[in-house]
């Protein structure tokens, strides 16, 4: 008896066509991709918008990172490599680890010390990975990795390797799909860049082959204490607790600022505490939870939904770009349960009683 097709296998089988693999590539896979794009009813009422949440923590390793490793991974084997290499704030290297294992390939990563969340760092040695912590940030780590990638036994698959962003524009791809066009407007979470970069490729190419009528304008948004490109400028020390975007030198500068002004969009901030809100807002609201870094475009909503000041938000003139009611797609990057410890700090420990239905009910 053989196999039936699985409906869902990879966003390689899914994309091919449009992605740079050929019959010679293996293929890597953990059936990554065709996430949920759930609509999200408290944020459409709020903001008089159909708004959609793709919810990216629901890929194999619970990042949005493993469309980009499927593809930087496959490649690396047919290209022969033996070892893969990156600098991680804990989601690439989660998503490195996994892959690399899959292709039985030592994966070494290098991580900020003290700075990554529980979750991530459980990943990457589980899947195996030789992890070696850095006394300094994600920027000197990238640092290392890139002239450690110079030496020709490694490859690189931080998002500078060109095959990640192809791999995660199939997001852009999907959203089209499911909702038979572009959103009006797309908010997404910026740390390295990769991903705004991406996301815009994915749409302008569907767009160039007519698949869809219309481009999106991009909303990307950073932690206030972690916002070289909302100040136009690199920061050396960046400082927020979404440890996934705490970067202050992204690596697709450039891409992002071309996103950001081909679609007319703009970036916008958020602080900590506004991140935190709305991770709980998010959770208690939707009745879905994502990490930190994940929550900052939902933190950014709220925030002008709420405000007494709209204009003062950059936000503000993109919204009035928009027509009315229009379709919003907000990117959930990470699973909440990546990062417990942050998470538990807006939590108070069960209460404990007697195992009697008299003290279970007093307390309801
Ligand atoms: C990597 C990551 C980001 C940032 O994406 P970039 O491509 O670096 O801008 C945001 N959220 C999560 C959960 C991530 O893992």
């Amino acid at each position: 008896m053989s196999l039936k097709q699985p409906c869902r296998s990879g966003i390689i089988s899914r994309y091919r066509e449009h992605l740079p693999i050929s019959n010679k590539t293996p293929l890597i896979s953990l059936n990554e991709g065709s996430t949920p794009l759930l609509h999200s009813p408290k944020l459409s009422s709020l903001l008089s918008a159909h708004v959609y949440l793709k919810y990216e923590g629901l890929n194999p390793t619970c990042s949005f990172k493993d469309r980009g490793m499927t593809m930087a991974i496959s490649k690396a084997v047919e290209e022969g490599a033996k070892r893969i290499l990156c600098a991680s704030t804990g989601n690439t290297s989660a998503s490195a680890a996994a892959y690399a294992a899959r292709a039985g390939m030592q994966c070494v990563v290098l991580l900020p010390a003290g700075r990554i969340a529980t979750g991530k760092m459980i990943q990457a040695y589980l899947y195996g990975a030789r992890v070696i912590a850095i006394q300094g940030n994600f920027d000197d780590a990238l640092r290392l990795v890139r002239q450690l990638g110079e030496r020709h036994d490694f490859v690189v698959v931080n998002s500078t390797n060109p095959y990640r962003l192809e791999g995660q524009k199939t997001a852009a791809f999907e959203i089209i799909e499911e909702l038979g066009e572009a959103p009006h407007l797309h908010l997404l979470p910026v740390g390295n860049a990769g991903n705004i970069t991406a996301y815009w490729r994915g749409y302008s190419e569907f767009y160039r082959l007519g698949i869809s009528q219309r481009l999106p304008l991009m909303l990307g948004v950073e932690a206030s204490g972690a916002a070289p490109l909302y100040h136009g400028a690199p920061m050396d020390h960046p400082e927020t607790l979404a440890t996934a975007i705490r970067i202050g030198q992204p690596a697709s500068w450039h891409g992002a600022m071309k996103a950001i002004e081909e679609s007319s969009g703009c970036f916008d901030i958020v602080s900590d505490e506004e991140i935190l809100k709305a991770q709980q807002w998010l959770a208690r609201e939707e009745g879905v939870f994502a990490e930190p870094a994940s929550v900052v475009p939902v933190a950014l909503l709220l925030k002008y939904a709420s405000a007494t000041n709209p204009s003062s938000l950059r936000t503000n003139a993109i919204f009035r770009k928009l027509p009315a009611h229009p379709t919003v797609v907000l990117t959930l990057t990470g699973h909440g349960l990546k990062d417990p410890e942050t998470a538990s700090h807006s939590i108070s420990p069960p209460l404990e009683v007697a195992p009697t239905l008299q003290e279970v009910l007093a307390h309801l």
